[in-house]
């Protein structure tokens, strides 16, 4: 069996704990790994090197700190194909959904390249006679991050790569469920000539995750997850003075106008809804549909469901791979048969498909639900699974106030011809990324992705010049150097007159 340990200090490390969790292939069923569910003291072990570390890394010039991330970068590329294939074995999703979500990551890495330029800082000439002015922005020390399990390679590339280009080190949490890709991109780290202690993993579960929130000597955490433990993150880490970004779960609204082009609406919440299995927060799981398009929605959706193709990710013909686990598998077939129970109209039922040979693994097919009304479970609650619900609405206002009303804000979009509502829908929604006539908005490496609402907890998104803004203080110089003029002492605010 293989077991997948820590990565501390630029070597793989065992630790102190016995508890182990178990990692299943889910396009099998089968139990591939063990990992190592780390202690307190793993974790602290792994903050007193990352802080040893910080030091030397803190002093390196940022150009020096941004060849070893070029060359990081060079490394993911060639590894790509593997990294890929460890996604799709611990995550289910197919190789090329996998192999964008890898891109989307490596993105991130590229625009962590260009480091010098983004801290560069401003300068004031003579803020008053003979007087200087400069800010600058200065790394925080030891940074952690807790991620999910459904993006195993781009959620912790939206964080590790931009606190280690800042001068921070760095510790990860990765999901217990698929670590196994993070442990590889911290040995391709090391392999570009990363220094020891500034990237560090320790596997674990809730263990880990609190000794992170209790230790003094990190400032700052990043996490992203489900919105009650996000809430949880955003508590303790405030109530222990870090800095903390808590991005949590999502319901994104897609609405879909009676002016749209019907085909790339359909086509776009295809993707949006179906694609990964619907295990992403930018997931497209609410179609709002307008005024009278409702029926040529869910007839035009109900029979592109009807023949997704279902299988294994590494099966280039597969549509849609299996869900994370059993467990999630459960919980989807469950919130399917809550749909049933509260009177929603199920079109398309995929509770009950098996797959030849694949008996074990945990698919489940597109299901997708009409008439589905807003005080039903269903459509107040986070499903993560591929389950589409169409609400019927009679007009722009109502869809516009439905979604302002709901509790997430993450990701949103509007399908429509006319500007006026594209325009006006971007202006005054109530969510974080927004997109017209695009299914998923999911921001570029060099803008910042983050939600509004119960979708993030604190103040700044993720990467690009928010991840700037998080992962360095500020720090404002005023300087003077001595003239022949020499000052009384001034007892009162000094302005310039
Ligand atoms: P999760 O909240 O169960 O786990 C996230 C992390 O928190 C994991 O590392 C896990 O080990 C840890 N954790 C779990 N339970 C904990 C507890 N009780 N105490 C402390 N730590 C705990 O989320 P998940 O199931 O891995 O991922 C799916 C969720 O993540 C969905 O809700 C999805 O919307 C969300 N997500 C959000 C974004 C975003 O950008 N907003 C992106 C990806 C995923």
């Amino acid at each position: 069996m293989n077991l997948i340990q820590h990565f501390i200090d630029g070597k793989v490390f065992t630790g102190s704990s016995n508890k182990k969790g178990k990692i299943f292939n889910p396009a099998t069923g089968k139990q591939e790994s063990e990992v190592i569910l780390g202690s307190k003291s793993d974790l602290d072990l792994a903050v007193e090197k990352a802080k040893t570390a910080f030091e030397t890394w803190s002093n390196v010039p940022a150009i020096q700190r941004a060849r070893i991330i070029f060359k990081f970068k060079e490394l993911i590329e060639k590894n790509s194909d593997e990294l890929t294939k460890l996604i799709v074995a611990e995550h289910g999703k197919v190789y090329e959904d996998a192999k964008g979500s890898l891109t989307r990551g490596l993105e991130v890495v590229e625009f962590a390249c260009g480091i010098p330029q983004m801290l560069k800082g401003e300068f004031t000439e003579n803020v008053g006679t003979d007087i200087d002015s400069w800010s600058t922005r200065q790394p925080l020390g030891v940074c952690a991050g807790i991620t999910p399990f459904n993006f195993p390679a781009m959620v912790p590339m939206w964080m590790f790569p931009m606190a280690i280009a800042c001068g921070n080190t760095f510790i990860l949490k990765p999901s217990e469920k698929d670590p196994s890709c993070a442990m590889k991109l911290a040995h391709l780290f090391k392999e570009a000539g990363l220094p020891d202690g500034v990237f560090n993993i320790v596997n674990g579960d809730k263990e880990v995750v609190d000794a992170i929130l209790e230790n003094k000597n990190i400032p700052a955490v990043s996490f992203v997850g489900s919105t009650p433990i996000a809430k949880y993150i955003y508590e303790n880490a405030a109530k222990n003075e870090k800095r903390v970004q808590a991005l949590g779960g999502a319901k994104n609204h897609c609405v879909v106008m009676p002016d749209c082009d019907l085909d790339q609406a359909v086509n776009g919440l295809m993707g949006a809804a179906y694609g990964s299995a619907g295990e992403r927060c930018m997931a497209q799981s609410v179609a709002v549909a307008v005024g009278n398009i409702g029926d040529d929605l869910v007839d035009q959706i109900s029979k592109k469901v009807e023949n997704l193709k279902i299988g294994p990710g590494m099966d280039k013909t597969s549509e849609m791979g299996p869900l994370v686990t059993k467990e999630h598998l459960e919980r989807v077939k469950g919130y399917v048969d809550l749909g049933v129970k509260e009177g929603a109209k199920l079109v398309v039922d995929g509770r009950d498909i098996k797959l030849q040979g694949y008996e074990n693994g945990y698919y489940i097919g597109g299901c997708l639900f009409d008439h589905v009304k807003t005080d039903m479970r269903i459509y107040k609650e986070e499903i993560f699974g591929p389950v589409l619900s169409v609400v019927r609405v009679n007009n722009f206002d109502e869809a516009l106030q439905l979604i302002n009303d709901h509790e997430f804000g993450n990701g949103t979009s509007i399908y429509t011809r006319d500007g006026d509502s594209g325009r006006t829908f971007a202006n005054k929604i109530k969510v974080g990324m927004v997109g017209i006539n695009i299914p998923i908005p999911v921001p570029v490496a060099y803008h910042s992705f983050g939600g509004w609402k119960r979708s993030l907890f604190g103040d700044q998104h993720m990467h690009g010049p928010e991840g700037v803004r998080f992962y360095t203080k500020l720090k404002t110089i005023t300087s003077r150097w001595p003239s022949g003029l020499r000052s009384n002492p001034e007892f009162v605010m000094p302005v310039m007159k």
